[in-house]
């Protein structure tokens, strides 16, 4: 069958900036793709490279990309692409082929309902916020904090204040973003060794060190992020927790079985994509929480800004890029 194959390009700010231990995010850049085949049945999907030294690699493979291109020439010629196109091709034909079945709304609005990226600057002032939010009153409530981006003497004062102030009703991510060595990461696993309200270290050593990673793990839960990017084949190796970012992996619709299948230890996460790929996120995360381990996905849904680019319906972001 033939497809028509169309793309757009998008940029927007992030309405808060996202700083890790490696990098600073203020704003992000990508392409919609839609595929539609002779039955004018479409589908979506996004090209949204974390590392922006990646795009012009993408816009110039999604330049040789024909306007009309036969189903199967397409399914055997992605596999040559930045595995960011890969990604968006494969969740387009999903939804063609009904694989996708996308729902209108999903629930992860309330703050509570996804995990709270804080401003490491400002952690103690947020948490404090939240404690005195009304609507929270009761709630789990999930706290991403970046870390390796203060001194590391602060972040330790830091970590034995939030310990003394919250109760179990607070979860805890510490992202190192790959920042710490060996020495540094078995320090906090040992301050956090037990503690109720950890969730997990996310990546804490090196994406390479999966060695370390691996030892780390005996002693407090791990999960993979960084690593699992560069080297695709641990999510059928690594038995820990995994941070999945779709619109990373060539095949997203492989990780859609593995939640429908019920597999735990998988948790969707953003790569900060416009309503076309936070769609597919929803969706997954969706799923995620009918399986064996839910965990409220990490979406950072308050760095994004309220425009028609983060609409849940597809086609009016089409038409107003
Ligand atoms: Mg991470």
């Amino acid at each position: 069958m033939k497809i028509n194959f169309s793309k757009k390009p998008y940029l927007f700010n992030l309405s808060k900036k996202v700083i890790n231990s490696k990098i600073k995010i203020l704003n992000k850049k990508g392409w919609i793709i839609q595929l539609k085949n002779e039955k004018n049945v479409i589908g979506y999907g996004e090209v949204s490279p974390l590392k922006s030294e990646h795009l012009a690699l993408c816009e110039n493979q999604l330049d040789k990309i024909p306007k009309q291109i036969n189903e199967n020439i397409i399914i055997n010629e992605i596999c040559k692409l930045h595995p960011c196109i890969q990604s968006a091709v494969n969740i387009a034909l999903g939804e063609i082929r009904s694989i996708l079945k996308y729902q209108n709304n999903y629930d992860f609005d309330d703050i509570h309902k996804t995990a709270i990226l804080v401003d490491s600057n400002n952690i103690l002032d947020e948490l404090n916020n939240l404690k005195n939010d009304n609507t929270l009153v009761n709630k789990e409530i999930t706290l991403k904090w970046k870390v390796g981006t203060l001194e590391s003497e602060s972040e330790e004062k830091i970590l034995e204040k939030i310990l003394s102030e919250i109760n179990n009703k607070v979860k805890l991510r510490i992202d190192a973003n790959g920042s710490w060595d060996r020495n540094y990461a078995n320090r906090w696993a040992e301050i956090l060794r037990d503690n109720i309200n950890l969730d997990w270290l996310e990546q804490p050593l090196a994406e390479d060190d999966l060695e370390g990673l691996k030892e780390l793990e005996k002693k407090i839960p791990v999960a993979l992020d960084e690593s699992i990017i560069k080297y695709p084949d641990l999510t059928r190796e690594w038995k820990g927790w995994q941070i999945r970012r779709p619109s990373q992996e060539i095949n997203p619709l492989i990780l859609l079985k593995e939640l429908q299948e019920k597999k735990g230890l998988r948790i969707i996460s953003t790569s900060f994509e416009t309503g076309i790929g936070m769609r597919v996120l929803n969706h997954f995360s969706s799923i995620q929480q009918t399986g064996p381990t839910p965990k409220v996905p990490g979406l950072a849904l308050r760095n994004f800004p309220k425009t028609i680019l983060f609409s849940n319906n597809p086609n009016d972001i089409w038409k107003f890029l």
